[in-house]
């Protein structure tokens, strides 16, 4: 008997320990944000601040059309031949990602897809859809990424329902802004992306002009010449490395199966060119 008692006061104990555990303050996740991480230079948020407000939604305009004349077409619905592969190590492979009825699909850990060739200033055409009954929240629902130079990302992700962190929801500066409203359609419907973006210029080590994106999403404005802040890493305010003044163009593996399509880009130039 006095057995019994002894272990329900120890039973008792732990549940209250395991309650105390639970209540205690945490640092977020990728679903509320968080409230640990670093200040932003120049803004009053923290990186992926759990506090920042969500962009509101805004129905989107009808976009897609076929590239300009002067385009180059990175992928026409056909094959990956403008394309090779990256792993996360930097090793160059063959590209394992499938394409099939006019789209690319990304099989997730398999490499990010990179362009052959390398860019500085572009205009950039992607489309993108995430296939109807993903599984997965916050940053693991629908993640992938349009990386400019293989850095700078412009995020894709599934945000018409999907809850993360401001910074870090579909077609904001990863983990600087948001963009200026929510223009996702959902699940199994693509999304257009029209990115505007002025390569960073260094002087040996030392940055003299940073980048500057332009984004429209699904017709609708995202980011207006917004400066970036270098490359975006998770939790970390972003700091710029310097590197050539063209890099190849490269779409995010972040392990979640994704859809590509009329991908093309067009090379910008000065006035009086
Ligand atoms: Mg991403």
């Amino acid at each position: 008997m006095r057995l019994f008692v002894w272990l329900a006061l120890a039973g008792c104990l732990f549940a209250q320990e395991a309650q105390k555990k639970k209540k205690a303050p945490v640092a977020g996740d990728d679903r509320q944000g968080y409230t640990d991480t670093p200040q932003i230079p120049g803004q009053p948020w923290k990186v992926h601040d759990a506090a920042r407000p969500r962009p509101r939604k805004v129905a989107p305009a009808a976009t897609t059309g076929n590239p300009p004349a002067d385009a180059i077409v990175l992928f026409d619905g056909k094959d990956l031949s403008h394309w090779t592969a990256r792993t996360r190590e930097g090793q160059e492979v063959a590209p394992q990602w499938k394409v099939e009825n006019g789209y690319i699909e990304i099989v997730p850990r398999t490499a990010r897809l990179v362009t052959k060739e390398k860019f500085g200033d572009v205009q950039l055409h992607v489309e993108w859809m995430i296939p109807k009954g993903q599984d997965g929240a916050g940053q693991g629902r629908g993640n992938s990424g349009i990386e400019l130079m293989g850095r700078y990302e412009i995020q894709v992700l599934e945000s018409y329902e999907n809850l993360t962190y401001a910074d870090g929801q579909a077609a904001s500066i990863y983990g600087q802004w948001p963009p200026l409203v929510n223009a996702s359609r959902p699940e199994g419907e693509w999304n257009v992306y029209d990115i505007f973006f002025e390569a960073p210029k260094f002087e040996g080590e030392k940055l003299v002009k940073p980048a500057f994106v332009t984004v429209i999403h699904n017709g609708i404005l995202m980011h207006h010449r917004k400066e970036i802040l270098g490359r975006a890493i998770h939790r970390r305010v972003a700091t710029y490395a310097p590197h050539g003044p063209e890099e190849p163009l490269s779409l995010q593996d972040h392990g979640r199966p994704l859809r590509y399509r009329n991908i093309w880009i067009r090379r910008l130039k000065g006035y009086d060119e």
